[in-house]
């Protein structure tokens, strides 16, 4: 029996995609449109759904991959970090209708 060693392309369910794992280990994912609550798993495979809050307090390795004014967030559970997702308009403070 041959090992699945082919990932099939199909079935694209929306994943938070792993950005980059930083010198100390941290992760830095990019968010599904939405998403609020963190959905790393431990070693239990159990969730974490810890509240994502935007952090402000990133240092160098953070500014130099993605900017000095770098909008990120933070999991308060795991601090895995996550990268706003392109596709999610920017927040904006009131409609106008
Ligand atoms: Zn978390």
């Amino acid at each position: 029996m041959a090992n699945p060693t082919y990932s099939t392309p199909d079935s694209p369910a929306p994943v938070a995609e792993l950005v980059a794992t930083l010198g100390n280990g941290a992760k830095v994912k990019r968010r599904i449109p939405h998403m609020r609550a963190c959905n790393e798993k431990d070693a239990k495979g159990k969730l974490c759904a810890g509240h994502l809050k935007r952090w402000y307090f990133f240092g160098e390795e953070i500014k130099e991959r993605f900017g000095e004014n770098a909008e990120i967030y933070r999991c308060e559970h795991c601090q895995t970090l996550y990268l706003p997702n392109p596709n999610e308009p920017p927040r904006s403070g009131t409609l106008s209708w």
